[in-house]
């Protein structure tokens, strides 16, 4: 059976890191609606974390003048599906960014585990991605039965 969209959400902020709290909260309350676990919750939580992070620092490269949107949907089989976009700078290779450890920071600060976090707390990532106009990440993840089932 086609599967339907029950619920829907959009929102834009600027591209500034204090906004990644927000987004969190806004996706946190967004995917509470179907009742997940708490496990479930919180992989979701973290996994538009790290896709909106990646959005602010490399999209952006720090620059405070960029939008993050964030649209989520629910559809009827219970899987939710949060997709997180920039325009910012895009990536060379995505294939290459995708793989653990790879990260094109000189800081020391980050460890290149963002996509591979995603990875594993999601069912499926997806991402889109062209040089000078920006990066879009798909995050899907099945719910699980209610929990009083
Ligand atoms: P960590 O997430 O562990 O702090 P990281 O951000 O470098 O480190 P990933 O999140 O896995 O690691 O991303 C890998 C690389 O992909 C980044 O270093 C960056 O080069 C590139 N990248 C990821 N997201 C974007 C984006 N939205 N725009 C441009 N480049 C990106
Ligand atoms: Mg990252």
């Amino acid at each position: 059976m086609k599967r339907t969209c029950e619920n829907r959400m959009t929102c834009h902020f600027p591209a500034i890191s204090e906004n990644e709290g927000l987004a969190r909260s806004l996706v946190t309350a967004f995917c509470a609606l179907p009742d997940p676990t708490t496990g479930e919750l919180a992989d979701l939580r973290c996994a538009v974390s790290e896709a909106v992070t990646n959005a602010v620092v490399h999209g952006y490269r720090g620059r405070t003048d960029g939008t993050v949107y964030i649209s989520a949907k629910l559809y009827s089989d219970r899987t939710v599906c949060v997709v997180v976009r920039d325009r910012g700078c895009g990536i060379a290779d995505i294939e290459e960014a995708r793989m653990p450890l790879f990260t094109t920071d000189g800081s020391g600060e980050r460890s290149g585990m963002g996509f591979a976090v995603m990875e594993a707390f999601c069912d499926r990532v997806q991402v889109r991605s062209a040089l000078g106009k920006g990066t879009t990440v798909i995050l899907e993840k099945r719910l699980s039965g209610t929990r009083d089932e």
